[in-house]
């Protein structure tokens, strides 16, 4: 196509209406022809969100290059089958520190460094490298927050000046608002969608288009207002219909006609391809089946920070047009084994340091004891090492480093290069590494490869001197490095399903590639359940 097109994508009234999803949904209707690139801006000062406490902002996502990147990356990623790469992730913290760098350096040849144009132009040169390192034929831009947040002002008013930069042929802005209905007036209303479009016309930016988040779709006279007073047409007004699943966005943005108002104000065509997304939606809502899941951990109080294995689970509910109920265990509370009466799988997922630690090895001895079938991430892998090596191999008070520095049996142990870091951010094993897989085991026969690539976040690892002794006693580990100094996969070969690895299988599931390590996982959960 040649020339990039620029998509930006901004939000209002309220945080948390999913732009991000939004975001990779319109680029999803647009990405069958056209190559589409999310950027996605935040406003905070951190460098990136990997020291970040879940519970407050989310999973941290992980890409293959290493990068710890907002969880919108896992929408980008799982809806656009592209590679994500760190620097598509703008924050404040890396925009400053690279002002601070380059004025330490003297690049600002003695000028006062200022907001505008230093800041605004460092944000939109990032934008027009990344256009032109990978060839987009789109750019979709999220800008964080919500307007008016003084965070994202910067950000505002660096995709208000790409107007001029690109030409109004090549930018449009979506906008995304909430339309709530009270209770009683039981009415559609418009006002917090006007204010906030104002907002965004104080700030130089007239939306092409406005996203109406809503519980109901929205009424013709209810769009043809939100058109008259924040003058876009009123096709351009779409439905952001809440969704039990978020697959369904893109078929209920193109019922509502997105892609033809895109198409037309970008002078582009790339028609979307939709039917086997329908199916699987289909699939997913419509279950033949039913399962209950538990997943283990100390963060289950927001959804948000287990996302990526929230949705892993549902591409394999879609394979199998199975219904999967998630039931939340918190494992810092005492009863873990109570709550896990009549669920037909577990997960232990990642996790880190002591808190819940215990809860979740009584979770994982209840898996392997009852036939239960289990599913280790990461910590949930190091986790069932530990439970092995003290109630099978007998290692009593058998612990990782991390909970217990002066264990007697050390099976869990830092990796060597970690024993010279002292930062925190961005110094774990961090991204994509091969797995070579064991001839003849099962994770073999899953995978059907000699070796795979997933995706890593850790600091410790299986302590090799421990090896041979879990290995006596029955455990098998059936993927590693290369040099298989790095245990990767466990599986316990006379259980129903009982595997642990130390990569995070769930950021790479798609809808229509579920990962086979889960996917065998629910395959097991619904055999136990029949
Ligand atoms: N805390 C463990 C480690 O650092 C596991 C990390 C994880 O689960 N992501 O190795």
């Amino acid at each position: 196509m040649g020339k990039t097109k620029y998509i930006v994508i901004t939000g209002g009234v309220l945080s948390g209406l999913g732009k991000g999803i939004a975001g990779a949904s319109v680029g999803y209707l647009l990405s069958s022809r056209l190559k589409v690139v999310p950027i996605k801006c935040d406003g905070y000062l951190n460098v990136d969100p990997g020291t970040m406490n879940p519970i407050e902002h989310g999973e941290v996502f992980v890409l293959d290059d290493g990068g710890e990147v907002d969880m919108d990356f896992g929408h980008y990623e799982r809806f656009l089958g592209v590679t994500c790469k760190s620097s598509w992730n703008l924050t404040m913290g890396k925009v400053f520190s690279e002002i601070r760098e380059r004025e330490r350096r003297g690049d600002y040849l003695g000028k006062t460094v200022q907001y505008i144009p230093h800041v605004t132009d460092l944000i939109k040169n990032n934008f027009f490298q990344i256009a032109k390192e990978e060839k987009a034929d789109i750019l979709l831009i999220e800008v964080g927050g919500t307007v008016g947040d003084i965070e994202n002002e910067l950000y505002l008013e660096a995709v208000r000046q790409l107007y001029d930069d690109v030409g109004e042929k090549n930018i449009l802005y979506i906008h995304l608002t909430y339309i709530p209905i009270l209770k009683g007036a039981n009415e559609q209303k418009t006002k917090p969608t006007q204010q906030s479009v104002n907002l965004l016309r104080e700030r130089g930016i007239s939306p092409d288009i406005i996203i109406g988040r809503c519980k109901e779709l929205l009424d013709s006279h209810v769009k043809e207002k939100i058109s008259r007073f924040c003058s876009v047409s009123k096709e351009a007004v779409i439905t952001g219909l809440d969704v039990f699943n978020v697959y369904e966005i893109p078929l209920i943005f193109e019922k509502e006609g997105i892609s033809e108002i895109i198409h037309k104000k970008l002078g582009i065509y790339s028609p979307p391809k939709l039917s086997k997304l329908r199916r699987l939606v289909r699939q997913l809502a419509n279950p033949s089946k039913e399962i209950t899941v538990a997943i283990c951990g100390k963060y289950t109080k927001l959804e948000d920070s287990y996302i990526s294995i929230i949705e892993a689970l549902k591409h394999c509910g879609a394979n199998f047009s199975c219904n999967i109920n998630l039931q939340f265990v918190e494992t810092s509370n005492d009863d873990v084994t109570n709550s896990l009466n009549g669920v037909d799988g577990i997960i232990v997922p990642g996790g880190f340091g002591e808190r819940g630690v215990e809860g979740k090895i009584k979770a994982i001895s209840y898996a392997r004891t009852h036939n239960i079938p289990y599913l280790g991430l990461c910590y949930g892998m190091q986790l069932a090492v530990i439970e092995y090596a003290r109630n099978i191999c007998k290692l009593s008070d058998a612990n990782t480093t991390e909970v217990d520095k002066r264990t007697p049996h050390p099976v869990i142990d830092l990796l060597p290069e970690q024993l010279s870091v002292t930062d925190l951010g961005g110094t774990m094993r961090l991204g994509g590494y091969d797995v070579h897989i064991k001839k003849g085991s099962f994770a073999h026969s899953l995978f059907r490869s000699d070796v795979i690539r997933r995706r890593f976040r850790h600091r410790y690892e299986v302590n090799q001197v421990y090896i041979s002794q879990l290995e006596e006693k029955g455990l098998v580990f059936s993927g590693y490095t290369e040099d298989k100094k790095i245990m990767q996969i466990l599986e316990l070969p006379d259980h129903p399903f009982f595997m642990g690895c130390q990569f995070h299988p769930e950021l790479t599931s798609k809808l229509t590639e579920p990962d086979p390590m889960f996917l065998s996982f629910v395959e097991a959960c619904i055999s136990r359940m029949k």
